[in-house]
């Protein structure tokens, strides 16, 4: 179990020095900013969504490890993936975060992203882990209006 969490570590540190994913996305068809200001985590997020399916997604900002590689990670899980499946795996997400338990098929759908069952042990951290999926989530229900003045 131990070496178990040394390997979760290793996965957490490596995408925290060397993000996935980083930077800009233009042109992009979403996007939103997240902030968790209970650790100063701060992340913008951008989404090209073609034909119900991200194209690609990047992310830029700056926060503490567990939200840097949270992001990073769900970056690399989620390119090539349907809204429809998105949506599914926030809820899956969030279940393994918050500690309600999934069963093995659905554990083993998240891959890598396993590594942030550990958080569920520190409350704190779980807002650390989880603010890019609620960015996506406002990402993807943002609807732009054309008709926009401000700005
Ligand atoms: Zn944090």
């Amino acid at each position: 179990m131990s070496e178990l969490r040394e390997l979760y570590q290793e996965v957490i540190l490596d995408h925290n020095r060397n993000p996935r994913n980083f930077g800009q996305l233009r042109p992009h068809s979403h996007h939103a900013n997240g902030h968790n200001p209970l650790c100063g985590d701060k992340l913008e997020l951008f989404l090209d969504v073609v034909d119900g399916v991200i194209k690609d997604i990047k992310f830029t900002g700056s926060g503490c490890a567990i939200s840097t590689s949270s992001a990073s990670l769900m970056t690399q899980f989620l390119k090539g993936k349907s809204i429809a499946e998105t949506r599914i795996y926030f809820d899956h997400f969030h279940d393994l975060v918050t500690g309600k338990g999934l069963s093995d098929e659905d554990l083993d759908d998240l891959g890598k992203l396993a590594v942030f069952a550990g958080v569920q042990e520190f409350p704190a951290r779980v807002k650390c882990a989880s603010l890019s999926w609620h960015t996506l989530m406002n990402a993807l229900d943002t609807t732009k209006h054309i008709a926009q003045t401000e700005n």
